[in-house]
C-alpha cells in the first residue's frame, strides 16, 4: 500500500462532498481526491423537485462548480472520469486504462434509476430524474410543452407531480399500486397527499401501469394496461433506484442490496468504506439525505485515525407537496405494533405504536404536519 497515497472518495454528490466537508473540519490538509462520473457541480439533490415552485432553473438549484469546490475544501477533484473496477489487494482504482493508487477508499457512488422496457416509438420523450445532468435535460425539454404524464406515484413522483402544476403542466400520474407513496405512507395518509394533488388537478391512473409510448402527431400516446390511452408532451419515469452495486461486487466486496457495511462504514474490504444512496449500513438502505450526514461525520473520524460507529438518530422525512405538506417517520423494519389515525380532510395524524403505548412511528399531514418535531422527539432513534 502507498500511504502517501490520498483519501480517494467516487462521487461528488451530497455523500462525497458532505464526507469531504465534515473531514476538513477537523484537518485542513489531509490529501484528498474527489472523482466524478458527472461534472461535480455540488448541488442539493432535494431541489430538484422544487424547480417551479421555487421559480429556479436547473443551474440556480446548484451551489458551486467543482472548481469552486476544489477551491473552497482544498481538494483534488477529476470530473468526467468514470471508475471501471477496483483492485483492493493493490489498493488501486482503475479508471479505463489508468490505475490509480488509494490510501483509502470511499464509494459514495449513488444509485441507478430503475428503467423499465416499455416498448413503442415514444421511448426518446421518457426522463429519470436522479441528478443534476438528468434535470438540465428535463428542464431543456419539457421547455415550450404542456403535458407531463409521470410513471410511479412514489414520494419522487409525487413531488415532481406537485410541482409541475405549480408551473402551469398539466400533469397525469401512473401507478400500478391503489395509492400514493405505497410502504412509505400508512393509508390515510397516501389518501390525504394523493386527494390534495388531486385537488391541484392531477390526473391518477392508479392500479394500472404503461404497456406502450408511441408518437403520437404533437407529442405521446401513453397506452395503460387497464385499455385507456393518454396523451402527453414528455414521459418522467419516477419507478424507483437501485444502489450501485456491481463494481463492488465485482471486486469481491460483498453486497446485498446495497454495498453492505457496517456501523464504521467498512466493506468486507480493508481500506474500503461506503456511505449514502450506494450502501447498506448496519442492514438499512435509506436513500435519503440525514442518514447520509450522519455517515459523513462519523466515517471522516474513522479516516482521520479514530474509530466511529455511525448512530442513526430519529430521521424523518418531509415530502415536498405543498398541497399537503406531508412528514414521515416510518417504524423500523419488522416493528410490532400498529397504526392509529386520525383523519380531518386531508389532515392526518397517524401514529404508529407498539403494546405498550410507546410512539415507534409517525405520519403527519396537511395541519398535523407541524407536529412533525414534536413526534420525532416521541420516537426512539434507530441506533439508541
Ligand atoms: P448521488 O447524488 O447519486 O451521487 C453519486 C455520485 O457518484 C455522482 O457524483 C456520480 O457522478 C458519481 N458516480 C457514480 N458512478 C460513478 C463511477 N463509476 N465513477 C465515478 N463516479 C461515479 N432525500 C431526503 O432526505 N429528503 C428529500 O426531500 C429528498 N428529495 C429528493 C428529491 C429527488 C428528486 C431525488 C432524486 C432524491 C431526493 N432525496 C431526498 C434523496 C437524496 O437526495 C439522496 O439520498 C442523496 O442526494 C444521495 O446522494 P449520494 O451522494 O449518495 O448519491
Amino acid at each position: 500500500m502507498n500511504t502517501q497515497a490520498p483519501i480517494v472518495i467516487v462521487g461528488t454528490g451530497l455523500s462525497g462532498y458532505s464526507l469531504a466537508r465534515e473531514i476538513r473540519k477537523q484537518d485542513k490538509d489531509a490529501p484528498l481526491l474527489l472523482i466524478t462520473a458527472d461534472d461535480g457541480f455540488s448541488y442539493s439533490k432535494p431541489m430538484l423537485s422544487t424547480g417551479f415552485t421555487k421559480g429556479k432553473a436547473a443551474d440556480e438549484l446548484a451551489q458551486a462548480t467543482a472548481e469552486g469546490m476544489r477551491e473552497q475544501l482544498n481538494l483534488q477533484i477529476r470530473t468526467h472520469t468514470s471508475v471501471s473496477g477496483i483492485d483492493p489487494e493493490a489498493h488501486e482504482l482503475v479508471l479505463g486504462d489508468e490505475r490509480l493508487s488509494y490510501h483509502k477508499l470511499v464509494l459514495a457512488w449513488g444509485a441507478d434509476v430503475i428503467r423499465l422496457d416499455i416498448p413503442g416509438s415514444g421511448r426518446d420523450r421518457v426522463f429519470s430524474i436522479n441528478d443534476l445532468v438528468d434535470y438540465r435535460a428535463f428542464r431543456d425539454a419539457v421547455e415550450g410543452s404542456r403535458r407531463v404524464a409521470i410513471m410511479g406515484a412514489g414520494l419522487i413522483g409525487c413531488e415532481f407531480a406537485n410541482d409541475l402544476r405549480n408551473g402551469g403542466y398539466e400533469v397525469d400520474v401512473i401507478a400500478p399500486s391503489d395509492t400514493v407513496m405505497p410502504g412509505l405512507l400508512p393509508r390515510e395518509a397516501a389518501e390525504a397527499v394523493r386527494d390534495g394533488l388531486a385537488a391541484e388537478g392531477v390526473g391518477f391512473h392508479l392500479e394500472t401501469h404503461v404497456e406502450r409510448i408511441d408518437k403520437s402527431a404533437d407529442g405521446v400516446t401513453l397506452s395503460l394496461a387497464n385499455g385507456r390511452t393518454l396523451e402527453a408532451d414528455i414521459v418522467i419515469s419516477a419507478v424507483g433506484l437501485r444502489p450501485r452495486t456491481e463494481l463492488a461486487r465485482a471486486a469481491g466486496i460483498e453486497v446485498g442490496r446495497g454495498i453492505k457495511v457496517n456501523r464504521y462504514l467498512e466493506t468486507s474490504v480493508e481500506d474500503v468504506y461506503a456511505l449514502g444512496d450506494c450502501a447498506e449500513v448496519d442492514g438499512h438502505v435509506l436513500l435519503y439525505v440525514l442518514p447520509l450526514m450522519a455517515c459523513a461525520r462519523a466515517l471522516a473520524k474513522t479516516l482521520l485515525g479514530e474509530p466511529t460507529q455511525v448512530s442513526y438518530g430519529t430521521m424523518p422525512v418531509m415530502v415536498k407537496t405543498p398541497c399537503c405538506p406531508t412528514a414521515v417517520c416510518p417504524p423500523p423494519g419488522g416493528a410490532q405494533g400498529a397504526w392509529q389515525v386520525e383523519r380531518d380532510g386531508n389532515s392526518v395524524r397517524a401514529l404508529f405504536r407498539d403494546a405498550d403505548g410507546r410512539t415507534l412511528g409517525f405520519a403527519v399531514t396537511g395541519d398535523y404536519a407541524i407536529e412533525k418535531q414534536a413526534l420525532a422527539k416521541e420516537v426512539p432513534p434507530l441506533h439508541a
